[in-house]
C-alpha cells in the first residue's frame, strides 16, 4: 500500500516518471479524475425512504443537466461525434426500467446508490450474453450513466476536458489515446499519469502533438491538488509540484532554449537525409490523423512512413465508412505529394480500444496478444474490405502504399492480399479506379515474423519493422507497464541480432527495409540503424530535424563499424562502452 502524505505546503515535490514526450510545460494541475468509487450500501428506514427517493429523482435531475450541458461543451470543443455521446446517455437516463427499478430496490429499504448500482449490474449481465459483440459493448454506456447519477448522490463533481483552462496540465490515473488525441482540440499544455511507459499509444499521440508528458508516475493523480502550481519535464520525465519561483524562473529559460534550439534545426528541413559519405537514407513521419501534415512537412518529412489508420476508428460509435477511408486518407496523399504514404491497415487491440464493440475487452488476459490487428481484420474482412477500398480509391490521388500490421506468419499475409483482391474486384465492377500496381508491404513487429523475414521478405514489397512491439514481445516486457520500462532495451542484443536479421532479409529479396517503432525518432540509435543498413527512419514529426542533423554528420562507414563491434558484445556493460566510446561530430 502507497503512503500518501499531505504535501499542500512543501515546494518542489519531484516526482520520477517515465519521459513520454520531450519538452516542458508550466501550468495548474487538472485533475481528470476516473470513475471508481467505494460504493456504500445502506438500510433506509421505512419513515426516510420518501426522502430517499427525492435524493434519487434530484440526482437524475443533476446528470440530466449535466449530459445536456456536456451534449453543447463538446459539440463546440469536438464537433458532433463526441457529442453524440452524451445524446445517447440522456437515453439511457431516462429509460423507465432503470428508474422503475431503482424506485422497487428504494422502497425495500435500500439507499439510492444501491439500487442504481444494482439495475445496473443487472442490465450489465443481461448484455454479456447478447452474441452481437457491439450491441453488447453498448452496456458500458449505461454503467457510464449511472457513475455519473451515483457521482452526484455522493455529491462529487467531476471534471471533464470540458472544463479546461488554458494554462491547464492534465494529471491523470489513466488516459486513454483518444482521451489524448481530444486534449489536442483543446490545447492542453502537458500531462502526467500514473500509469504508462515510453512507447504506449498515449505517450505516442502527445510526441505527434508535441504535448510534453511524464507517464508512469504512479500516483500522481493522488498527490497532487487541483490546481496546484506543477512542471512537466518531458525531457528527464519528472513532475515537480509545487515549483519555487526560482525553479519556474529555472524552466522558463528551458523553455526559452527549447524554442532557439528548435529554430537551430529549422535550417536542416529543406536538407536531404545524406551521409558524409553519400548514403541517403529516407526521414518519414508517423501519424494519427490527416490535420498532422501539416506539422509533417514543416519539419522537413521526405514521406508518412506510418499512417496509424486505427485512430478513426476510436472517438466515434459508428463505423467509418468506404468514402470517409477514402477522402481522409486522399487528403493526406494529395498534400503530401510527391512524397509517399504508408497507410497501416487498422491495428485496433491492445491499448488502442474501439468503442464499437470489436473486442471482448475485460475478456481478454492479454489484449496486446489477443485479437489485435490484422487478426481482427481477417476475423471481419467485411470490416477489412471497407477500409482497403478506402484505400484503393484513394491511391489515384497520390503515392499510396499499403501495410498489414502484427503479422506473424505468411498465410496471414496470403489471406489478407485475398481480401485486397477481393476489394480490387469490386471497385471494377464498381468502375471505381485505383492504382492497379498498389505496393503492399508488412510491419515486421512479432518476434515469429522477423525470424522468418527471408521468407516473408519474397511475399511483400517492402517491410517496416515496428520496435515498439517488436521488443515488447521479443524481451516480454509491456510497453504500458511502468514497472518494467526499465527492460525495455533498444540495444539488447537480442533485438540488435533481431534487426540485422530483418533487414538483411529484406536487401537480399531486394526490398526496401523501414523502422517506424520509437527507435527510429530517437537520436540515440541513429547511427547503429544507419550502420544496420536502414533504408527509411519513420518517426514523430518533431524529431525528423535531430535525427536528419546526426545522418548528415556521420558516415556509413563509421556507422557500419560501430555495428559490427556492438554485435561482438556479450553484455548490456560492454554495449553501453562501445557506444559511449562512439565519436558524434
Ligand atoms: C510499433 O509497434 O513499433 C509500431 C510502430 O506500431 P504501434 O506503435 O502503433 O504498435
Ligand atoms: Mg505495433
Amino acid at each position: 500500500m502507497t503512503n500518501i502524505t499531505d504535501i499542500s505546503n512543501k515546494t518542489n515535490i519531484i516526482l520520477n516518471g517515465v519521459p513520454a514526450s520531450a519538452g516542458v510545460a508550466i501550468g495548474k494541475v487538472f485533475i481528470l479524475e476516473d470513475d471508481d468509487f467505494i460504493l456504500i450500501e445502506k438500510e433506509i428506514s421505512v419513515d426516510k425512504i420518501q426522502d430517499e427517493i427525492v435524493r434519487f429523482k434530484e440526482a437524475i435531475e443533476k446528470t440530466r443537466l449535466e449530459l445536456q450541458e456536456n451534449h453543447a461543451k463538446l459539440n463546440d470543443m469536438l464537433g458532433e461525434n463526441y457529442a453524440k455521446i452524451a445524446d445517447a446517455h440522456l437515453l439511457i437516463l431516462n429509460d423507465p426500467i432503470i428508474n422503475k427499478e431503482s424506485f422497487e430496490i428504494i422502497n425495500n429499504g435500500n439507499n439510492a446508490e444501491y439500487a442504481i448500482y444494482k439495475v445496473v449490474e443487472k442490465i450489465s449481465r443481461s448484455f454479456d450474453l447478447i452474441d452481437d459483440e457491439y450491441f453488447r459493448e453498448r452496456k458500458h454506456d449505461i454503467i457510464d450513466v449511472a457513475k455519473k447519477v451515483i457521482r452526484h448522490l455522493l455529491g462529487k463533481q467531476k471534471k471533464t476536458l470540458a472544463d479546461l483552462d488554458a494554462d491547464s496540465i492534465v494529471v491523470a490515473k489513466n488516459l486513454t489515446p483518444s482521451d489524448t488525441i481530444a486534449m489536442r482540440e483543446v490545447m492542453v499544455r502537458g500531462f502526467a499519469t500514473d500509469i504508462g511507459g515510453r512507447t504506449s499509444h498515449t505517450a505516442l499521440v502527445a510526441q505527434s502533438l508535441e504535448i510534453p508528458a511524464v507517464v508512469g508516475l504512479k500516483n500522481i493523480s493522488i498527490q497532487a491538488k487541483q490546481g496546484m502550481p506543477i512542471i512537466v519535464d518531458g525531457n528527464q520525465g519528472i513532475i515537480i509540484l509545487n515549483p519555487s519561483d526560482e525553479t519556474i524562473e529555472n524552466y522558463k529559460r528551458e523553455y526559452e532554449i527549447q524554442i532557439s534550439n528548435q529554430k537551430y534545426l529549422e535550417q536542416f528541413k529543406d536538407l536531404t537525409a545524406t551521409t558524409l559519405d553519400g548514403k541517403d537514407v529516407t526521414l518519414a513521419a508517423n501519424i494519427e490523423n490527416p490535420e498532422e501534415v501539416r506539422s509533417v512537412l514543416k519539419h522537413g518529412a521526405s514521406g508518412v512512413g506510418l499512417y496509424r489508420s486505427e485512430f478513426m476508428y476510436l472517438s466515434r460509435k459508428t463505423m467509418p465508412t468506404e468514402e470517409e477511408h477514402y477522402q481522409n486518407y486522399s487528403k493526406v496523399a494529395k498534400m503530401m505529394m510527391p512524397y509517399e504514404v504508408i497507410i497501416r491497415t487498422i491495428d485496433l487491440g491492445g491499448d488502442k480500444i474501439s468503442k464499437l464493440g470489436l473486442m471482448d475487452i475485460g475478456r481478454e488476459a492479454n489484449p496486446f496478444m489477443g485479437l489485435r490487428a490484422i487478426r481482427l481484420c481477417l476475423k471481419y474482412p467485411e470490416i477489412f474490405k471497407v477500409q482497403l477500398k478506402g484505400i484503393l480509391r484513394a491511391s489515384m490521388h497520390g503515392n499510396i502504399k499499403i501495410m498489414y500490421p502484427m503479422i506473424s506468419r505468411v498465410s496471414e499475409i496470403k489471406e489478407a492480399n485475398e481480401i485486397l483482391e477481393q476489394a480490387k474486384q469490386e471497385l471494377r465492377q464498381e468502375g471505381k479506379k485505383f492504382n492497379e500496381s498498389i505496393q503492399v508491404g508488412v510491419m515486421i513487429e512479432v518476434p515469429s515474423a522477423a525470424v522468418i523475414a527471408d521468407i516473408i521478405a519474397k511475399e511483400v514489397d517492402f517491410m517496416s519493422i515496428g520496435t515498439n512491439d517488436l521488443i515488447q514481445y521479443t524481451m516480454a516486457v509491456d510497453r504500458i507497464n511502468e514497472d518494467v520500462a526499465h527492460l525495455y532495451d533498444p540495444l539488447h542484443l537480442a533485438i540488435l541480432r533481431l534487426l540485422k536479421t530483418i533487414i538483411d532479409a529484406g536487401h537480399a529479396a531486394g526490398k526496401e527495409v523501414g523502422m517506424c517503432g520509437e527507435m527510429a525518432g530517437d537520436p540515440t540509435y541513429s547511427v547503429v540503424l544507419l550502420g544496420l543498413g536502414l533504408d527509411e527512419f519513420s518517426m514523430s514529426a518533431a524529431q525528423i530535424p535531430k535525427i536528419k542533423k546526426i545522418i548528415r554528420n556521420v558516415s556509413k562507414i563509421e556507422a557500419k563499424e560501430l555495428v559490427d563491434e556492438l554485435l561482438k558484445c556479450s553484455t548490456v556493460t560492454e554495449i553501453s562502452t562501445v557506444m559511449k566510446k562512439f565519436k558524434y561530430r
